[in-house]
């Protein structure tokens, strides 16, 4: 079976030797020394000043809402993982759609403003499949209208713009180390933020709000990654680079195949695509599920990211239709991408859409 995506295991005897140091130590989590070093060499690769790991990422998206004190309404895009949307739900914040560029998939700058009301506290804008946002389009809306803004860059792992890491924009950035995803650590997710107070804040926060043995001024949750997860994180970053190329060789073998025979997605002039997924677009709905049933017949599973459209959940009552987003959710289809997929297993999905 080739699934849309697998975990990537790194070295055994590696892990072991990670995991009998947290044997020796005793130190389980709680900010233990893996974690620590997790930090720091992830900072140095992502070029980024603050980066606090956390228990996953969607704890991520709702320790940035609430560092930031957001109220009301939230300004995102209705074409993204699930998640971006139910954690603004789930911290009881109205989630309100602009709706995307059919070309990038990400949320179209000029439908922003028009959906801004006097209870807008923030954006939350998505780097979809890693693609850069148009950040200066964005950051200037928010400077205008005094708005937060927040980069839930799951998929942004490794992604520059303009020769700097994507992760270096708006307020906060966040990332999910979910196994499923680029960079992992089994689960898992990170706040990165270059002002140096918020980042102290988030750090209380994640620890109940304890400043000392003594001292909790204010109000925190459990939000910690452990030293296994840590232990998983520094193994799978050694060995970063070639699952960076071997992705990228795969993406580049579907590019060349498929660009003349289906959509691609339009990438940021200012940055390189990070790979992380191999979305395609067909023509029309009917299209994709005739070619989606061949694949399964092969026991090929893509897998229809991002379908629904999350203007279209039910338990939001939005009132509000993104047509190019239900557009697209209704054709993309992410091909599987992963380091260890073969070549040849490139070359037989390569095949199935050809003749089909
Ligand atoms: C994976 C993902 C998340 C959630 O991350 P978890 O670590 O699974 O909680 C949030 N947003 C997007 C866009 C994602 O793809």
């Amino acid at each position: 079976m080739i699934p849309v995506t697998k975990a990537y295991l790194p070295n055994k005897e590696k892990y072991q030797s990670y995991i009998d140091r947290i044997f020796q130590s005793g130190w389980l989590t709680n900010n233990g020394s893996l974690l620590q070093e997790l930090e720091g060499r992830l900072a140095e690769y992502l070029g980024v000043k603050n980066i606090i790991l956390v228990a996953n990422g969607s704890f991520a998206l709702q320790l940035a809402y609430k560092a930031l004190d957001l109220k009301g309404e939230v300004i995102t895009t209705p074409f993204s993982f699930i998640a971006t949307t139910s954690t603004l739900a789930w911290e009881g914040l109205k989630p309100i759609f602009a709706d995307i560029n059919p070309r990038t998939f990400n949320i179209d700058p000029g439908q922003i403003e028009a959906q801004i009301t006097p209870s807008t506290s923030a954006i939350v804008p998505v780097h979809v499949f890693g693609n850069p946002c148009n950040i200066e389009e964005i950051q200037a809306i928010a400077d205008k209208h005094n708005l937060k803004v927040i980069y839930d860059a799951a998929h942004a792992f490794g992604s520059e713009y303009k020769n700097q890491s994507v992760l270096n924009f708006g307020d906060i950035s966040t990332l999910s180390f979910h196994s499923t995803k680029l960079f992992h650590t089994i689960e898992g997710g990170a706040v990165i933020t270059s002002d140096d107070e918020l980042a102290k804040k988030i750090r209380l926060m994640i620890n109940f709000g304890i400043e000392s043995p003594t001292t909790i001024d204010s109000v925190g949750t459990n939000a910690k990654m452990n030293e296994f997860e840590a232990a998983m994180g520094l193994c799978v970053l050694d060995e970063i680079d070639t699952i960076r190329q071997r992705r990228e060789d795969i993406w580049q073998d579907y590019t060349n195949k498929l660009s003349n025979i289906v959509e691609m997605q339009q990438w940021s002039e200012h940055g390189k695509n990070n790979c992380a997924y191999a979305p395609i677009l067909f023509d029309s709905e009917e299209q994709l599920l005739k070619i989606e049933a061949k694949l399964k017949e092969n026991d090929i599973l893509p897998r229809r990211y991002f379908y629904p459209s999350l203007d279209t959940l039910p338990y939001l009552d939005s009132k509000q239709i993104c047509n190019n987003s239900r557009n697209i959710a209704s054709r993309i289809l992410c091909l599987p991408i992963y380091p260890n997929l073969k070549l040849d297993d490139v070359q037989k999905i390569l095949n199935i859409m050809e003749t089909n």
